[in-house]
């Protein structure tokens, strides 16, 4: 689903949705959905028409498997560097660090990360990364341990993971309180990330916003 020039989200990915922030020659992907064998990522390239080898890196927001489900399996795919906070990278180290609910019908409480995932480049808020445009590394934490966002300059997108969700009559609103470690930090993050001037929310669940606005129906029918 193309969002505005140079920037796609995912339709086909379970979890989280992921994004793919284009530059000329190079692509950057955020988050990377549920495991599901890198097809919803896949498919999210095959509808950007951007080859596996042109992801030069993947951002985490953070490390719920819903986010960095596929993390290792798109690395093999893409040979991209994979890249998250010191905490993500601490969290994803740890085989069974958080515990994640399994996939339909059973709901059950599995293990996550099944077992370790090696994040190659630590990420620090206030970090401009020169790929795609230009990509800020933000501080969102509240939600998850060591969650950030990230200001996409080239579509002046602000993808935001979990520590925001993006509300029709409301804007861009904390996330519920039971999802949050803290949520009065999550308050907080809410507040700064809406401060930031860009033309797109892109949330982990749900639909991005453009110029203040959620899609109506031609993004009706698609799945996150
Ligand atoms: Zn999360």
């Amino acid at each position: 689903m193309l969002v505005l020039p140079g920037l796609h989200a995912s339709q086909a990915t379970h979890g989280a949705r992921a994004y793919l922030v284009e530059g000329p020659m190079e692509c950057v992907l955020i988050d990377t959905g549920q495991p599901d064998g890198t097809l919803g990522v896949g498919h999210l390239l095959g509808q950007a028409g951007r080859p596996p080898h042109e992801v030069r890196l993947i951002l985490l927001t953070h490390a719920h498997a819903g986010h960095a489900g596929n993390a290792a399996a798109l690395r093999r795919l893409t040979g991209a560097r994979l890249a998250a906070s010191e905490e993500t990278a601490r969290l994803l180290r740890d085989p069974g660090s958080m515990a994640t609910l399994g996939g339909l019908p059973w709901r059950r409480r599995v293990a996550w990360p099944p077992e370790p995932i090696r994040i190659d480049e630590v990420l620090s808020p206030g970090q401009v990364l020169d790929l795609a445009g230009g990509v800020e590394v933000l501080d969102a934490p509240g939600h998850a341990p060591g969650s950030l966002a990230f200001h996409c300059y080239g579509p002046n997108a602000l993808a935001v993971g979990d520590a925001a969700t993006v509300s029709r009559r409301h804007g861009l609103l904390p996330p519920p309180a039971r999802h949050c470690h803290d949520p009065h930090l999550a308050r907080q993050t809410a507040e700064r990330l809406a401060a930031v001037d860009a033309r797109v929310v892109a949330p982990g669940h749900g639909w991005p916003s453009v110029d203040g606005r959620l899609p109506a129906r031609q993004w009706s029918s698609a799945s996150g």
